[in-house]
């Protein structure tokens, strides 16, 4: 079958690997319909991680049941499945407290699985013709058959429920005011889910245009763009004051502002990046006892990774600021489990529909061009937000 693997820094290639099989009578295996390009996946495919060429991509995944293992008991050939990025036993500490995204059994020695994910474990990923879905009874979420909302229902295994994950960590309460760092499609979903959520006034950090102006037209948020000076004093002056509330949607290939080029030339540079300044900037803007919802990336120090990435883990974090303000936070995985079924059930009754949010759908052959211009975050003033692969 076609699969997206992972060749080296900014190469991917479709080739052809063997097709998964049931290997454990828990599994299923699905023909993919939908399968996305995520932010996360920007990490490996900028060579910031020790992935390794030949690993199959894709975390986000959706498609119809194809086979069935002996033990599966709630799901059958022709089910129209999404499945969790997390993968999860179901039975474990973690798992049985709604922790999926934290699974002791899937994953050990490394807090948490996915698919097609490095150091998440062995599952392959599947932005490919097909997908092997362990502990399937618990991991698949079944959807309305035919293919209604299937741009809706393909961001339910990550972004959507990770959007809303932020505004969960940061504990938002309706009526209360939010900043959300990052207009990315994590952002966008944190921006929007905080409207769904009734908050008062959301504000979007970013600086790019394009990103910017789909915030202000869905979540009803001011735009904060930081090439025009100090995102927390913008932030703070049109509010009067700190907010309530702050989402991290960046992670830590955060840009910092001080040091990024104003001009039209948009690539990622790891010497203009700083990964402390928008968790540092968040303990500035929110108000003391706030709290911040982190859902963006970092990733441990690691003394046996290549020099640049070994302290990518240590961060220069204000700690004293968060301390004297009585500031909580909250930070990890998205536990999509925990979220997946009730965002499914607003997008069916018509509560919800973050399909704004796609920006390309196109097939699994264009996704070597898809990463390139995605990286870019957009081109020629085109808004590159989520693009879709469709195998
Ligand atoms: P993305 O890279 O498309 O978006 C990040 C955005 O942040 C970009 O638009 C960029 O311009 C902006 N940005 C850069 N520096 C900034 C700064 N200093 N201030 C404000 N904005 C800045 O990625 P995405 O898909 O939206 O993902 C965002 C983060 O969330 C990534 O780190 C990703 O790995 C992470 N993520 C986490 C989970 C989870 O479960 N916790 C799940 C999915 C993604
Ligand atoms: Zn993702």
């Amino acid at each position: 079958m076609k699969a997206v693997v992972y060749k080296g820094p900014r190469e991917v290639a479709v080739e052809e690997v063997p097709e998964p099989e049931i290997e454990h009578p828990n599994d299923i295996v699905i023909d993919i319909t939908t399968t996305c390009i995520c932010g996360s996946d920007l990490h490996m495919y900028e060579g910031r991680t020790a992935a390794e060429e030949g690993l199959v991509f894709g975390h986000e995944n959706m498609g119809i049941v194809s086979e069935v293992g002996d033990a599966v008991s709630t799901l059958e050939e022709g089910d129209r499945v999404v499945l969790p990025f997390n993968v999860s036993c179901g039975f474990c500490q973690n798992c049985e407290n709604g922790y999926t995204g934290f699974c002791t059994n899937v994953n050990p020695g490394f807090a948490g699985g996915a698919y097609g994910y490095v150091a998440m474990g062995p599952y392959q990923g599947g932005q490919a013709e097909k997908l092997r879905v362990p502990y399937a009874d618990h991991n698949a979420l079944k959807l309305p058959p035919g293919d209604e909302h299937e741009d809706s229902f393909s961001l339910l295994a990550d972004i959507f429920p990770t959007g809303w994950h932020g505004t969960r960590l940061a504990n938002l309460r309706p009526g209360e005011s939010i900043v959300v760092f990052g207009a990315g499609p994590v952002g966008l979903m944190s921006a929007y889910s905080a409207k769904l959520q009734g908050a008062s006034e959301i504000y979007v950090v970013d600086r790019v245009p394009s990103r910017l102006e789909l915030a202000e037209d869905h979540c009803d948020a001011t735009p904060i763009n930081f090439d025009e000076g100090d995102p927390v004093e913008q932030v703070i002056d049109e509010h009067g004051g700190e907010v309530d509330k702050g989402v991290d949607a960046v992670g830590y290939q955060a840009l910092d502002p001080e040091e990024t080029d104003k001009g039209d030339d948009y690539a990622y540079d790891p010497a203009k990046e700083n990964p402390a300044v928008v968790i540092n900037s968040l303990i500035r803007a929110v108000r003391p006892t706030g709290e911040l919802g982190i859902p963006g990336l970092y990733v441990p120090e690691d003394p046996g990774a290549p020099d640049d990435m070994a302290a990518q883990g240590r961060l220069g974090i204000d700690f004293g600021k968060l301390f004297e303000k009585g500031q909580a936070l909250g930070t990890g995985q998205c536990n999509v489990k925990s979220y997946n079924r009730e965002l499914r059930d607003m997008i069916i009754e018509g509560r919800a529909d973050p399909s704004w949010v796609v920006s390309h759908r196109v097939s699994l052959d264009e996704a070597p061009e898809m990463y390139e211009r995605f990286d870019n975050r957009e081109d020629e003033d085109e808004a590159i937000t989520k693009v879709l692969l469709e195998p």
